[in-house]
């Protein structure tokens, strides 16, 4: 892990919120920054050092992974923070207001009176955005693996076979692979669960001419992997055909705006605009994508509302959809990487349309 110039971005940011140090008590980003890995501790960064504080149960752990920061043992949280914080001398302090509860800030600023806090939220969503060759790398290990296991179990699907079953063998399938868990809980949606964009998997049985929405991925080193695949059973008529291609036009289009520069808003528009055009405006009923790496979800947003700007190195998802109530649903999702002059994608399976059974 390059974690040194993860840092070194970092206390460049110091400066301009206006602080000696930042606390983070968002675990995610603790590990983007130490390597720690546990499910409870803290990060404190100020220009020159970095502690991790974890208590006794994650010490040795925190020792073995932790990679520029040194380990602080604490047996109460806030009394930790408060120790290592007055050991600097530090006088203006940041947290990441979203991960501290009303509660613990409390706790925070009467153990330590002295210092000046400042929330920060939007600064933060920004610093793992761009990713380094090594989280690209991790990226794509983890869309193999699922790749891999979606193909497997794509070949297997007959009529008759519930969406749970899908789901566990595409889950099974990614495990063995070598994927760590999946990345959220498999969606697979069929006939006219499809038109639900965030159905979870029920005994309903696949039959003849519906589709099959998977939404699916793994993760590898921490990082996750996104894609969906709209599949079709059986066979697809005209209407399904056409539908499909809408969405898959979509898709295209979108993902041929991307590059260095564009505004995240502006991917989003050229992917409602153009299902609007084909008279499906009222059936895309959410963002056209987002950032993926340590969390599933992450920065940038790609939305309507969006103030994001993309920049080469983002790692984003695109996925436009169309769902018709009681009827059916398409959705097709790729991770892509944002380049200079446009993208390469970190998903690898086909997204025309894939008859299975
Ligand atoms: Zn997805
Ligand atoms: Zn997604």
């Amino acid at each position: 892990m390059n974690n040194k110039a993860r840092y070194e971005a970092l206390r460049r940011h110091l400066a301009t919120w206006g602080v000696d140090g930042v606390l983070f008590f968002d675990l995610t980003v603790n590990r983007y920054f130490s390597g720690f890995t546990g499910s409870d501790g803290v990060l404190y960064v100020n220009g020159r050092n970095a502690v991790l504080l974890v208590d006794g149960r994650y010490t040795t752990q925190a020792k073995e992974e932790s990679q520029g920061a040194s380990v602080f043992e604490y047996a109460e949280k806030m009394r930790g923070i408060s120790r290592i914080v007055s050991e600097t001398g530090d006088g203006a302090v940041a947290f990441d207001a979203a991960h501290l509860s009303y509660d613990g800030y409390m706790k925070l600023v009467s153990a330590l009176p002295d210092i000046t806090f400042t929330p920060i939220t939007d600064e933060i969503d920004g610093l793992r955005a761009v990713k380094d060759d090594d989280e690209i790398e991790l990226l794509r290990k983890a869309a193999h693996v699922a790749a891999l296991s979606l193909t497997e179990t794509l070949r297997n699907i007959a009529p008759g076979m519930r969406e749970t079953e899908i789901a566990d063998r595409l889950d099974v399938s990614m495990k063995a692979h070598g994927g760590e868990r999946p990345s959220f809980d498999t969606i697979v949606a069929s006939g006219s669960r499809s038109a639900l964009p965030h159905a979870r998997p029920t005994t309903r049985a696949v039959e003849r001419g519906d589709f099959i929405i998977i939404d699916y991925g793994t993760v590898v080193g921490g990082y996750h992997s996104d894609e969906t695949c709209t599949v079709a059973v059986g066979g697809a008529t005209e209407e399904m055909r056409r539908l499909y291609s809408v969405v898959k036009d979509a898709h295209d289009r979108a993902i041929g705006t991307v590059r260095d520069g564009v505004a995240a808003r502006e991917v989003d528009r050229t992917a409602r605009e153009y299902i609007a055009g084909n008279g499906c405006g009222d059936y895309f009923v959410h963002g056209t994508g987002h950032g993926v790496g340590l969390d599933v979800h992450e920065y940038p947003r790609l939305s309507l509302t969006s103030t994001a700007t993309l920049e080469a190195g983002m790692v984003i998802t695109v996925e436009p959809g169309v769902y018709v109530p009681n009827r059916w649903g398409i959705r097709i999702e790729d991770t892509i990487v944002v380049e200079r002059d446009g993208c390469s994608f970190i998903t690898e399976m086909p997204k025309d349309l894939t008859i299975v059974g």
